[in-house]
C-alpha cells in the first residue's frame, strides 16, 4: 500500500461506541464531527444513535448526509456567517450554541425572515483553566470563546426580548485532551453555582451541555485503546446537582475516534547528523499537523518490530519547515530505507487537518472492517448461496 496512508480500525471504533453507549445511559452524546469527518466513521457513529456537534455550515450538511438526525445536531462556533445560520435554521437543528450578544440579534433577525424559532444555548465561559496545552484550553477569560458569567444575565434578558429565539440551555467546553478528572469536577461545581443563581432569579434551564474534552492515552495507546468513559461520566453523576436541569449533553470528539486511527509512513533516508541521527519519513506535517501545531507526541512503532536493540532517531518529515518533526531522540530498532512506521492515535484531528502545502498529495485511507459488518457480509453470502 502506498504510504503515507491513514488506517482506521472500525472494529475498535465499534467496540468504543458500544462501551460509550452503555456508559452514557440516559445522557445525550453528540460526536464533535470536526475531530474526524470520514464518512464511514461518521455513519457508524450516527448508527449508534449519537448526535453531532458541528462548528460550520458544511459540517451540518456533512452530518445530515452521514445520517445524523437534525434533532440531534448542535451548532457551535464563535464566528457563524449568515449562510451558516440559515443552514441550521432551514434544517431545524436542535440548538445553536451562541457565543456573543451580537449573535443573538443576528440569529433572531434571520429566524424572523425565515419564519422560524431558533433554540439556543448560551456558551458560558466558566473561567476554569484545564491542565492541557495552552492552545487547546478554551474556558478561561483570556480566550475568545463563550460569554463570561458577568455578562450572562444581560444576554438572557436579550434573548427573552427576542421573539424568534428560545433559550433552552447552557453550554460549556473547557478544553481538549483533559485527563485529570478534577478539571471536570471543577466544571460541575461551577455549573451548580451558576444554575442555582439563575434559579434564584426565576430562570430555569432545561438542557445542560458540558462539551467535550476527555483525553486519550497518547503514551500508551496499545494498553488503553478505549478511554475510561465510566470515570468520566461518574464525575458528573457525583458532582452535578441534577435537580437544577432536565437533560445532560456531552460533545465528545477525540475520545471517540482518536485511538481508531493510525498514520502509516515509510523511511526515506537515514541520515547521520553532527550529533543526531535522523530518520526522514514520507509523511509530514501536511499529513499529521498535531506535533507541529501543538507539540503533540504520538507513539511511533515499527510495523514489523524485530525486538532488537534500540537506537535514538529524530523522526522528521520531508516538508520545508523545521517544526516538521514527529519525534526527538525517539527510541526505535535500527531503521533502514523502506521500513514502515506506524504513528499511533491519529484518528482525531489528523486527517481533517491535511493540507496540500508543498503541493503534496493527500494520504490514502484504508480500513479494518468492524466485526459486525464482517458477520453481516458472511450472512449475506450465506443467504445468497
Ligand atoms: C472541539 C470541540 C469539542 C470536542 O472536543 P474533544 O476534545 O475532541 O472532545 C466539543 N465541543 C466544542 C464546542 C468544540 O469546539
Amino acid at each position: 500500500m502506498k504510504t503515507p496512508y491513514y488506517f482506521y480500525d472500525l472494529d475498535l471504533l465499534e467496540r468504543t461506541l458500544k462501551i460509550l453507549r452503555s456508559e452514557a445511559k440516559n445522557k445525550h452524546v453528540h460526536y464533535a464531527i470536526k475531530a474526524n469527518t470520514d464518512k464511514r466513521i461518521c455513519r457508524m457513529i450516527s448508527n449508534y444513535g449519537f448526535g453531532a456537534d458541528c462548528v460550520s455550515g458544511n459540517e451540518i450538511l456533512h452530518a445530515l448526509r452521514c445520517g445524523f438526525h437534525p434533532s440531534k445536531i448542535v451548532f457551535a462556533g464563535v464566528g457563524k456567517t449568515n449562510e451558516e445560520i440559515e443552514i441550521g435554521l432551514k434544517h431545524n437543528i436542535a440548538c445553536f450554541n451562541i457565543e456573543s450578544a451580537e449573535e443573538v440579534q443576528v440569529i433572531n433577525r434571520l429566524a424572523k425572515q425565515m419564519n422560524r424559532v431558533a433554540n439556543v444555548a448560551i456558551r458560558v465561559n466558566p473561567n476554569i483553566s484545564a491542565e492541557t496545552h495552552e492552545y487547546i484550553t478554551t474556558g478561561t477569560h483570556e480566550n475568545k470563546f463563550g460569554i463570561s458569567c458577568e455578562h450572562l444575565m444581560g444576554v438572557i434578558h436579550l434573548i427573552e426580548d427576542s421573539k424568534c429565539i428560545k433559550l433552552t440551555g447552557l453550554h460549556f467546553h473547557i478544553g481538549s485532551q483533559i485527563l485529570n478528572m478534577d478539571n471536570f469536577k471543577d466544571l460541575a461545581q461551577k455549573l451548580n453555582i451558576i444554575l442555582s443563581e439563575l434559579y434564584n432569579e426565576g430562570i430555569e434551564i432545561e438542557h445542560i451541555n458540558v462539551g467535550g474534552g476527555l483525553g486519550i492515552n497518547y503514551d500508551n495507546p496499545i494498553d488503553e485503546p478505549i478511554p475510561d468513559f465510566q470515570s468520566y461520566f461518574e464525575v458528573f453523576n457525583q458532582h452535578l446537582n441534577n435537580s437544577l436541569f432536565k437533560y445532560l449533553h456531552f460533545e465528545l470528539g477525540r475520545s471517540i475516534v482518536g485511538q481508531c486511527g493510525e498514520l502509516h509512513t515509510k523511511v526515506l533516508f537515514v541520515k547521520q547528523g553532527v550529533v543526531k541521527q535522523f530518520a526522514i519519513v514520507d509523511a509530514g506535517m501536511t499529513d499529521l499537523l498535531r506535533p507541529a501545531l501543538y507539540q503533540a507526541q504520538h507513539r511511533i512503532v515499527k510495523k514489523n518490530p524485530s525486538g532488537e536493540k534500540k537506537y535514538r532517531y529524530d523522526i522528521v518529515g520531508p516538508i520545508c519547515e523545521s517544526s516538521d518533526v514527529f519525534g526527538n531522540d525517539y527510541p526505535l530498532e535500527k531503521l533502514k530505507r523502506g521500513e514502515e512506521l506506524v504513528i499511533k492515535s491519529a484518528g482525531a484531528y489528523g486527517e481533517v487537518m491535511v493540507s496540500e502545502y508543498n503541493l503534496r498529495a493527500k494520504p490514502n485511507v484504508y480500513y479494518r472492517e468492524a466485526r459486525s459488518s464482517l458477520e453481516f457480509a458472511i450472512d449475506q453470502q450465506y443467504i445468497m448461496n
